[in-house]
């Protein structure tokens, strides 16, 4: 304690030397030889691993159809696209996630519509998209802050009420449940990411589920420049001719990515068992600070924490949220904060205006939410510090 007296933002020794990400992938031997496999077969992309990865990650959150993406990204805007969202749309979309949610409705040409979030989970509130329907609201875009499912059957009700779409951004939270029933079999579609920092990892990827054949088929065709039939498929019918009946992109995934997520897949269960751990850890740790208010979890729901954020009572301590966070980060533990409300990112400024209290408990939660270091290759000594680097900076903030 006394080593640890002086905090390291004013020269005082670190918590640790080495400092800890926020997040960050695992890449096993097994996952280094499905590559390997891959570089040394016929085909590179467009080949047999995109359909296994497909399938089995189909089967792991219950959807019948799965179709992979370059990116999370593309996966948002393949949905956006084949949920028939255009110009004069609007979509009804959480201001508290990764920008990329509300870019690709914009990319549609389509208008995000934010509504604000639940106070306790974070997760958007169905009495505000309630609020913001419009004749032209189209879709629904609820997002799995953290991990921790959206409130689906009442967003379903509303959508069945007026005739709308529902495209769950579940980037955070693959592997979740909720009300027993896995996020990825909820939603119309369902969007995950394969980046580095959420529990699969790709290096780049995506992937949209649904139960709908026909909007699996557009999804297809979308991510293939709209070509109606895949290079494989081709190859099979002893074909060369195309016909392009759509605008699409290149948004396909190779077979080296999907190798890769594949093999990372088969520990998913390993991964959410030793997240779960961290949490409970953290909340154990932390349960007697009366300043730093933990994560809610609804009790009809498992959480996939892909982050563990905390919120400060910045009214109760000395300083303010970036002083505490960079003190954070000086003691070597590279918390971070998610997410500033989107409109207030300078585009949607510049394009949309200044909307100061759009949604009042998103930016009530900006300005005190700090993301806690969350991952599955976390040490017990990671853990450890993180509390240890918590409990001193909070100590000289009190
Ligand atoms: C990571 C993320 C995305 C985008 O995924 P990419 O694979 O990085 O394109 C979209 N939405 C949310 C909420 C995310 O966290």
């Amino acid at each position: 304690m006394q080593r640890h007296g002086k905090l390291a933002i004013d020269g005082g020794e670190p918590v640790r030397k080495v400092p800890l990400p926020y997040g960050r992938h695992e890449v096993v031997e097994a996952d280094v030889c499905a590559v390997a496999n891959v570089l040394r077969s016929d085909w590179l992309t467009c080949g047999p691993a995109v359909e296994e990865f497909e399938a089995d990650f189909g089967a792991s959150v219950g959807a019948l159809y799965a179709v992979s993406f370059s990116s999370g990204t593309a996966a948002l805007h393949a949905a956006a696209h084949v949920a028939g969202l255009g110009p004069g749309d609007e979509a009804i979309t959480s201001p508290l996630t990764f920008c990329a949610t509300a870019n690709a409705l914009l990319y549609q040409g389509a208008v995000p519509v934010f509504a604000d979030v639940r106070e306790d989970t974070l997760v958007i509130d169905p009495q505000c998209v309630e609020q913001r329907l419009s004749p032209r609201t189209r879709a629904i875009v609820p997002v799995d802050y953290a991990g921790h499912p959206a409130d689906i059957d009442a967003l379903r009700d509303i959508a069945d009420n007026h005739d709308l779409l529902i495209i769950e951004d579940a980037a955070h939270a693959v592997g979740a449940l909720y009300r027993d029933r896995p996020v990825g079999a909820l939603a119309d579609m369902t969007t995950f990411s394969l980046h580095p920092v959420k529990h699969v990892a790709a290096g780049e990827g995506g992937v949209v589920t649904t139960r709908d054949s026909e909007l699996a088929k557009a999804l297809r065709r979308f991510r293939n420049h709209g070509i109606e039939t895949s290079p494989r498929e081709r190859a099979r019918q002893g074909r060369w001719d195309y016909d392009m009946s759509d605008l699409g992109f290149n948004y396909r995934l190779s077979d080296i990515s999907c190798a890769l997520a594949r093999s990372q897949l088969q520990r998913l269960g390993a991964n959410l068992l030793r997240r779960q751990e961290i949490a409970d850890t953290y909340h154990r740790a932390f349960r007697d600070l009366p300043l730093l208010r933990l994560p809610t979890v609804d009790e009809s729901v498992v959480c996939a924490w892909h982050l563990y954020p905390v919120r400060l009572e910045t009214e109760q301590l000395t300083g303010t949220r970036d002083e505490i966070l960079n003190a954070l980060r000086s003691e070597g533990i590279l918390a971070s904060v998610h997410y500033l409300p989107v409109y207030w990112h300078s585009y949607y400024r510049g394009r949309f205006g200044d909307r100061k209290g759009l949604a009042p408990v998103a930016e009530a939660a900006w300005s005190r939410l700090i993301s806690l270091p969350i991952f599955h290759g976390m040490s017990r000594e990671d853990v450890c510090d993180v509390i240890a680097a918590v409990r001193k900076v909070l100590a000289h903030f009190c």
